[in-house]
């Protein structure tokens, strides 16, 4: 197991998170970056980071100096990270560890699985003395969707790995599934995955089980007005009211992450109940429509995200409606909001 806690852990707290799966005695933790690395490390995490974005080349000897395992896709790569590795000062006698990254569709990063004549060597013959090749990965494009597609990658990365000269440790690891790909098992894959967004309360892929519920999103009302017909809202005025409503005014806005297109759209939980967003959503505040609604007052808690009484609206509610994914409304929410951790009681 490989959590990916990249991105501040999908917006939820990096540091949090990694408290709550240490129990669980992951293999490694993902980043995608050197600085994210760090962070982990300073916060005293001790297991494997592995940095999966390619590095900019000027950052490699930080990432040794910290520890990290970064992800090889060009060999232009392997020769930066051998220079620091042979430049660094502390932990000398350690071999400084690295995954190769395999493309076999992504096309955004990796070695083409195509070209593992050109690549192989070089790799393998790096492994011993300063470097040790300690993974080799693939990512998939559409194991969200498309189990055939998903196939064909690792056909392709499976062929790859038997014309790699792999090194025999029993510690090596060899690894491909995100969180759509682990709930395709049939497919017949490796024991490793790195599943990110099912961890998070995000749905992986449309025909795929749901996941259990994890962030809540909630807003204070600030302000109840009963309002005549004809009162506009927001913005652009696009929202009038078209007989006498009630409506609260919640302190919560785009500028917390809530998406500007939920506007006229979007639907929020107080009181139990199921209210619209009324007009435009502003950078601080968002009114709704709550007619229907008794004795809701300035101070009452509204949800944007998660479970009132009988209702619920889902992360991946609000990102349909959005048109986006539950990866964006998750990575999205600003440092405005204040994180809340409960170990139970969702
Ligand atoms: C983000 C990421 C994952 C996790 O993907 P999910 O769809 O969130 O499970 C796995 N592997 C790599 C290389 C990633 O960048």
């Amino acid at each position: 197991m490989i959590p990916m806690v990249k991105a501040d852990a999908y917006g939820l707290g990096a540091g949090e998170t990694v408290r709550a799966l240490e129990p669980d005695d992951p293999t490694a933790y993902g980043v995608a970056t050197v600085e994210e690395g760090r962070r982990l490390r300073s916060r005293g995490v001790r297991r494997p980071i592995v940095v999966f974005s390619p590095v900019p080349p000027g950052e490699y000897e930080a990432a040794v100096e910290a520890g990290l395992t970064v992800c090889l896709s060009s060999l232009e790569a392997l020769d930066r990270l051998a220079g620091a590795a042979a430049a660094r000062r502390d932990r000398e006698d350690e071999p400084v560890p690295f995954h190769v990254e395999v493309d076999t569709g992504m096309g955004r990063s990796g070695f083409d699985a195509r070209a593992v004549d050109r690549w192989g060597p070089a790799v393998a013959r790096a492994h011993g003395g300063a470097l040790r090749w300690a993974g080799v990965f693939t990512h998939f494009h559409s194991a969200d969707v498309d189990g055939s597609a998903t196939a064909e990658q690792i056909r392709r990365f499976r062929a790859a790995i038997d014309a790699l000269d792999l090194p025999g440790e029993a510690d090596f690891l060899v690894h491909e599934a995100n969180s759509a790909a682990a709930l395709r098992r049939p497919l017949g894959l490796l024991p490793a995955v790195r599943p990110g967004i099912f961890l998070y309360g995000g749905r992986a892929g449309p025909s795929l089980p749901p996941p259990e519920p994890v962030v809540s999103v909630r807003a204070r009302v600030v302000l109840v007005r009963e309002v005549p017909a004809g009162t506009t809202v927001g913005y652009g005025a696009t929202y009038c009211a078209s007989s006498d409503e009630r409506w609260a005014t919640l302190a919560i806005g785009y500028g917390d992450g809530l998406p500007r297109a939920l506007g006229n759209r979007g639907e929020v939980l107080v009181a139990g109940r199921r209210v619209p967003i009324v007009g435009r959503i502003s950078m601080d505040l968002t009114v709704v429509n709550i007619s229907v609604t008794d004795g809701v007052d300035a101070g009452h808690v509204a949800t944007v995200i998660g479970r009132d009484g009988g209702e619920e609206v889902t992360l991946d509610d609000v990102a349909d409606l959005a048109g986006t994914i539950g990866y964006e409304i998750l990575t999205g929410l600003t440092g405005r909001l204040p994180r809340i951790w409960e170990t139970d009681g969702f």
